[in-house]
């Protein structure tokens, strides 16, 4: 008698290094294959189904869709560019977070162009506090006052 049957299978496709968003570093990830095989005398022969591709990681064993392969976490400037625009967010003036930056140990000019890319042209000003903050900003935090484009 001739057993045949199917089985499910998760097979090793690769590894590599990725970047993993939980562990938010660089981790060690294998590529797995999932399907069903035909199978004779309990041996996988030739596969009948394709279910996916899943990538688990070595640090944390998430498991993510394969697209997390090509991921490309920010730059450090990009992260330094999205923190100053949040801080700008909150309603700190432009000026002021210009000066955060100088104080924490930026040079002058890099902070200029830290903030430049961060505000963009598109501020509000207080005609009272002389400060300007990013559009989203409803008022001035100096002296609560309303802001004017420009
Ligand atoms: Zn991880
Ligand atoms: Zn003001």
């Amino acid at each position: 008698m001739i057993i045949w049957g199917s089985r499910g299978r998760e097979i090793e496709q690769r590894s590599g290094q990725f970047h993993c968003p939980q562990c938010d570093n660089e981790q060690e990830y294998r590529l797995y294959r999932v399907a069903t095989y035909f199978t004779l005398y309990f041996i996988p022969l030739f596969e009948t189904e394709h279910h996916g591709n899943y990538v688990k990681c070595g640090g944390c064993r998430g498991q993510y869709k394969p697209e997390v392969l090509d991921y490309k976490p920010p730059s450090a400037a990009e992260r330094m560019i999205l923190s100053v625009r949040a801080d700008l967010e909150s309603g700190t003036p432009v000026e002021m977070t210009r000066t955060k930056l100088v104080n924490a140990g930026l040079q002058e000019n890099t902070a200029d162009e830290v903030v430049a890319l961060a505000a963009g042209d598109d501020r509000l000003r207080c005609a009272a506090c002389n400060l300007s903050f990013v559009r989203s900003v409803p008022r001035c935090a100096a002296c609560g006052g309303g802001l004017s484009g420009g």
